[in-house]
């Protein structure tokens, strides 16, 4: 059997173990990670605690590998354990099933994003800790709840927390993106999130009228300027090549209500927008702009978030970040391609950034398909096992910076 070479591999089994745990959300059940994770645990003999940040039924579980100088700030190795819903019909393997093709390629929510990453992450250390290495500082491995929600109930409330403070961390690795190519991306920065409604209220009346400071003149402004700022940003990503989206601002119309009746001029229309306020932009203007055009197509304009994320400052990748100096050598000594940019979604790194962390966002996988939150996400066998000895030299190189 082509598949037998990897399936007997003790790190395949253990990740395929893992994907076959339905952690899905919407109602996501982690009680079965936790008792995976306590396993993995005993089985490397680390310590391992287990917090409740937000409620009961999302853990955040942490193996700790204790460095030589324990009080020197640590390295976290952050990875979230819930995965987005599946449709089954749509995938030709089953989606928790963790089945090899003859190719290697493992099929399973997760592969990708990011239970790969949790067990690379666990096989480098175990790998590590086999060989006998030791380091300077403490490595903190950690499986959080909720991330597809926005961390909500896992890394956003444990952050503030004092068990979070106490593990002092120093540096925090977290997810990134596959690639299709040779090169790997790397994360230092996310833009920040704005989920802004207009709620616009105006002249009500009959249809046959052309009543002054109605709902639907005042939307019509309020789109034209917002599409116009959008406008501005295509222009940019096309007048420049080295740019990539997440370095600009990204604006969409996302959600649009209101009326009553087709020939009523409604007393109020919402419209929404899903904004990604890029980092050279000045937040204060940028919002006060919101306010300005509101008042200059008459008032009567109320802006609401559902989401308005503060600005983080992006991780430094220069001298002045020695992890950042410790992982470019591991990846140059192993001649690996990294292309830093900025991610395009979010992910609980801005958590740890916004309290002054520094945090890289990380998964290495070159030459695959990025299929995160698609049907039949898959992670070649091969390209996982080269991840764990990429983590390692990496790892090595951090937890002695
Ligand atoms: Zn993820």
């Amino acid at each position: 059997m082509a598949t037998s070479k990897w399936e007997s591999d003790e790190e395949i089994q253990y990740f395929r173990e893992y994907l076959r745990i339905p952690s899905v959300h919407p109602d996501p059940d982690y009680a079965p990670c936790v008792e995976f994770l306590r396993q993995q645990a005993n089985l490397m003999d680390l310590p391992i605690k287990v917090y409740y940040p937000a409620n009961e039924q999302n853990p955040v579980v942490v193996l700790t590998w204790e460095g030589l100088d324990p009080e020197l700030p640590s390295i976290l190795l952050n990875s979230h354990m819930d995965v987005v819903p599946v449709f089954p019909e749509n995938w030709t393997h089953p989606p928790f099933g963790a089945d090899i093709d003859e190719e290697g390629r493992i099929f399973a929510r997760g592969t990708q994003d990011m239970k790969s990453v949790g067990m690379q992450h666990l096989a480098a250390i175990r790998a590590l800790k086999r060989s006998g290495a030791k380091f300077k500082r403490t490595i903190h491995i950690s499986f959080v709840a909720d991330e597809e929600m926005g961390g909500r109930y896992g890394m956003r409330p444990f952050v503030p927390t004092d068990d979070f403070r106490a593990l002092n961390v120093g540096f925090a690795m977290d997810e990134g993106l596959a690639s299709p190519d040779e090169h790997l991306p790397l994360f230092y920065a996310e833009r920040a999130v704005w989920r802004v409604y207009f709620n616009i209220s105006g002249t009500a009346g009959h249809g046959s009228l052309l009543l002054p400071n109605t709902a639907g003149v005042k939307l019509n402004y309020i789109v034209g300027k917002m599409m116009e700022f959008r406008r501005s940003q295509v222009q940019r990503l096309e007048n420049n090549p080295d740019l990539v989206i997440g370095d600009v601002t990204t604006i969409n119309l996302t959600k649009i209500a209101g009326g009553v009746q087709s020939n009523v001029v409604p007393p109020s229309l919402m419209v929404c927008f899903d904004c990604r306020l890029a980092l050279d932009v000045d937040f204060e203007e940028f919002e006060a702009n919101l306010h300005k055009w509101c008042d200059d197509v008459g008032g009567g304009i109320e802006i609401t978030y559902e989401q308005k994320q503060p600005k983080v400052p992006p991780t430094a990748i220069d001298d002045s970040n020695p992890f950042w100096l410790a992982f470019k050598k591991a990846t140059d000594e192993m001649h690996i391609s990294i292309k830093p940019q900025i991610f395009t979604g979010g992910t609980d790194s801005r958590y740890i950034r916004a309290v002054g962390i520094p945090a890289l966002g990380f998964s290495p996988m070159n030459n695959t398909p990025v299929l995160l939150h698609d049907h039949d996400e898959f992670i070649q066998a091969d390209i996982y096992l080269r991840g764990v000895q990429i983590f390692q030299r990496i790892i090595s190189n951090v937890a002695n910076a």
